[in-house]
């Protein structure tokens, strides 16, 4: 499907949600919060369900834990608008409760439908609802973090935001879960491995005549790109491992 097309099909999810009533969250709620994004994102986000300004707005995660969502993109240099992010049920829960297992099937269909048409390298889910539809009965403390190969796709379970906000602990370790994306997709599209950084001091002094070690900068910058998945240049060229990432990325 092209990028018109998948647009296309988004709108008419979008448009399908806005009319249903195929569970009770509809009612009293202000707007559907179907998701937003990229119809071309490699990464989709889905989250639990809109809380009070998602519900106000029609948009998901534009409260408190939406801004923090924000910060963990910037921080890895994703743009907001180049991913998809959206939930797995798209009314509001009465008093932002857990979503039910009859609203959460009910909604099925539409998330099936979002990632049928995007069809991302990665998805992440945030909290353990959503975790929940790849990892059943799984604890969010032991997999957080660790992709997996789920139904043809790979599969990132992290902690939500609002969790994470508030846990100084939680916060930390979102953050590292999230310092890992660019590498899984990195891997996932076959990008070549990132050049080696030559720290200012080292180029100076390859750069410098009579230098006693000639050319190692740019020895450095030639050296064999790690074998192994997760495996980091050393300066003297060898391969070291950076575990458990490189467990981790040979899942992918
Ligand atoms: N929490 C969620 O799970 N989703 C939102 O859209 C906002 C907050």
């Amino acid at each position: 499907m092209d990028a018109t097309d998948a647009r296309r099909e988004l709108a008419v999810i979008a448009k399908q949600v806005a009319g249903c009533h195929d569970c009770a969250l509809y009612k009293g709620t202000t707007s559907p919060v179907p998701g937003e994004g990229s119809a071309e994102a490699e990464i989709m986000f889905i989250g639990e369900g809109p809380g009070f300004y998602e519900d106000k707005q029609g948009r998901p995660f534009v409260g408190a834990s939406g801004k923090f969502l924000d910060e963990l993109l910037t921080s890895i240099r994703l743009d907001r608008r180049k991913v998809f992010i959206t939930n797995i049920v798209k009314h509001r829960p009465p008093n932002n409760r857990d979503p039910q297992p009859d609203e959460i099937a009910a909604c099925k269909k539409y998330l099936d439908a979002q990632m049928a048409t995007i069809a991302p390298k990665v998805i992440v889910t945030l909290g353990r609802h959503s975790m929940q539809r790849y990892f059943p009965g799984e604890a969010i403390s032991k997999v957080h973090g660790q992709p997996r190969r789920k139904d043809g796709v790979v599969v990132v379970p992290m902690y939500h935001p609002a969790a994470a906000l508030h846990q100084q602990t939680l916060r930390k370790v979102i953050e590292a879960d999230f310092a890992k994306l660019p590498d899984f997709l990195a891997k996932l599209r076959g990008d070549p491995p990132e050049r080696v950084h030559v720290p200012e001091q080292l180029r100076r002094e390859s750069a410098a005549p009579g230098s006693p070690v000639p050319d190692r900068a740019a020895a450095q910058m030639r050296a064999p790109a790690p074998d192994r998945p997760g495996a980091v240049a050393r300066t003297d060229g060898a391969a070291q491992s950076s575990e458990p990432d490189a467990q981790q990325m040979r899942l992918l």
